[in-house]
C-alpha cells in the first residue's frame, strides 16, 4: 500500500510541472520587483482585428489594442499569489514616466536598462510559430529579453495575447512542460486559453516567491503515509 502511494507521488512529481530555460535569474527582489516591458514604435497603438477571445477572458467583448493587451498581461503575471514579479509598461516618455496602470511608479532610465523586455513585430514568413524569445544573459544574471511576434497576430486578440503571454513566461526563465496541458507554456494547452495557468503560476512562484513562500516544501496532493 505504502509502496503503491509512493509510486504514485513520484510518477505525478516527474510526469507534470513546469520547466526552467536556464539557471540565470533576472537581478529583482521582492522590494525591488519591476521589469519593464517596451514595444518596438510599429507596435505601438494598433488595434487588433477581431476579439476572439473566450468569455471568461478579462477583455471579451472589447476592442483590444496592443496597449490594453499589454496591460491586461502584465496584470494576469502580477496578479500571480505569491510571486513578487511586477511588469510594468517601459513609459513613452522615459523622462517623464508618470504613474503606470500596472507595475509600479519606480521608473528610471538607469534601473530599467538591464530589466527590460523589448518585444517586436516580426515577418509572417519566420520559420517560428507565432512568437520567439531570446534571452540576454550575462553570467548568472538575466539582463534583457527580445521577444518577436508573427504580424499577423494583430488580426486576433486570442492570438496576440496568447502568444505574447507564452513569450514573457519564457522571459521569466520558464521553458516548455510539456507533459501538461495546465499551462500556456506548453505546446499541448487548449488553444482557446490565452491567460497563465495553474502551471505557469507555479513556476513563476518559484522563481519569484514572495517572503514566507516555502517552495521547497514537499507536495503531498492530500496524500501521507502518516498515521494521524
Ligand atoms: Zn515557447
Amino acid at each position: 500500500m505504502h509502496y503503491k502511494i509512493f509510486f504514485f507521488i513520484t510518477a505525478f512529481l516527474t510526469m507534470s510541472g513546469f520547466k526552467l530555460l536556464t539557471k540565470s535569474k533576472w537581478e529583482i527582489t521582492e522590494a525591488d520587483p519591476t521589469i519593464w516591458i517596451k514595444y518596438c514604435s510599429d507596435m505601438t497603438n494598433i488595434t487588433i482585428g477581431k476579439n476572439d477571445l473566450s468569455s471568461k477572458d478579462p477583455l471579451s467583448g472589447q476592442t483590444v489594442t496592443t496597449e490594453t493587451a499589454l496591460i491586461s498581461i502584465a496584470k494576469n503575471f502580477n496578479d500571480v499569489n505569491s510571486s513578487y514579479l511586477r511588469f510594468a509598461s517601459y513609459p513613452a516618455d522615459p523622462a517623464n514616466p508618470g504613474t503606470p496602470e500596472v507595475g509600479d511608479s519606480t521608473f528610471t532610465a538607469e534601473k530599467a536598462k538591464n530589466r527590460t523586455i523589448d518585444v517586436c513585430f516580426t515577418d509572417p514568413s519566420s520559420p517560428f510559430q507565432g512568437g520567439s524569445a531570446s534571452l540576454d544573459e550575462a553570467g548568472d544574471s538575466i539582463i534583457g529579453c527580445t521577444i518577436l511576434i508573427k504580424k499577423n497576430h494583430k488580426k486576433s486578440a486570442k492570438d496576440f495575447i496568447r502568444t505574447l503571454t507564452h513569450e514573457l513566461g519564457h522571459c521569466s526563465g520558464l521553458d516548455h512542460p510539456q507533459e501538461t496541458r495546465n499551462a500556456i507554456m506548453s505546446y499541448f494547452s487548449d488553444s482557446d486559453e490565452a491567460r497563465l495557468m495553474i502551471d505557469d503560476k507555479m513556476g513563476l512562484v518559484y522563481l519569484f516567491p514572495k517572503a514566507g513562500v516555502d517552495v521547497k516544501e514537499q507536495a503531498s496532493f492530500g496524500l501521507s503515509c502518516a498515521t494521524k
